[in-house]
């Protein structure tokens, strides 16, 4: 088991190493940089929408349904749950969302969650209670689509809220088949199964607008 997963983890890892050398070979990361230092991008989104539950943070509210999971007690950078259990934001969804409502690059750009998680009060709360710098989490966020309704669903409502089309937006999921549904729409979408981590966020900024679903190893 454990060398299975080894051997799923090095496949990962050539995959990136090769999509990178692709992406350098084909000038990808010789783009101008402003100022700031940032990378400024041939294309931007117009929309990044976020998963919650296993993409935004760990553990998933319906883990925690059994075991006890608000009142949420702030405990360092993660949240206690009732059961004892930490839960945390995970790979580099803070420096992300920091990037985004922070810097001139991302002014532009809005910010917007899709979860059909099992717990919505609860999610709400750790959205009022993780802290992003000197920010409440939720404050990172410009418009929320929380229900057990289809993510299509809560596609075409951000499509229709914000006018554009769903090939100005970018989503990131971890559960494979809510990235597939909704790239079929034409939606940039990075499949992120060990959440939003600095280099799935890399190689999908690198590949919008994209036909096909970003760090697709399946
Ligand atoms: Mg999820």
């Amino acid at each position: 088991m454990a060398a299975a997963m080894k051997t799923t983890q090095s496949m990962k890892g050539m995959r990136y190493a090769v999509a990178a050398m692709a992406l350098h070979a084909c000038g990808a990361f010789q783009q101008p940089r402003t100022t700031r230092g940032a990378v400024a991008l041939r294309a931007k989104p117009k929309v990044v929408v976020f998963d919650l539950d296993g993409c935004l943070w760990d553990p998933e509210m319906y883990m925690l349904s059994w075991r006890g999971g608000a009142p949420f007690t702030p405990d360092g950078d993660a949240m206690l749950a009732q059961s004892g259990e930490r839960v945390v934001l995970l790979g580099a969804a803070r420096d992300i969302l920091r990037q985004l409502r922070t810097t001139d690059d991302w002014s532009a750009t809005k910010v917007a969650i899709s979860s059909r998680t099992d717990e919505p009060a609860w999610a709400a709360e750790l959205l009022d209670k993780f802290r992003v710098d000197d920010m409440v989490l939720g404050s990172c966020f410009d418009a929320r689509e929380i229900t057990k309704e289809s993510k299509s669903s809560h596609f075409r409502r951000l499509k229709e809220k914000y006018a554009c089309d769903y090939e100005d937006m970018m989503f990131f999921d971890n559960e494979y088949g809510n990235c597939r549904e909704i790239s079929q729409l034409g939606v940039t979408v990075a499949f992120s199964p060990e959440g939003v981590t600095g280099d799935v966020w890399a190689e999908a900024l690198a590949a919008f607008p994209s036909e096909s679903i970003v760090n697709d190893y399946y």
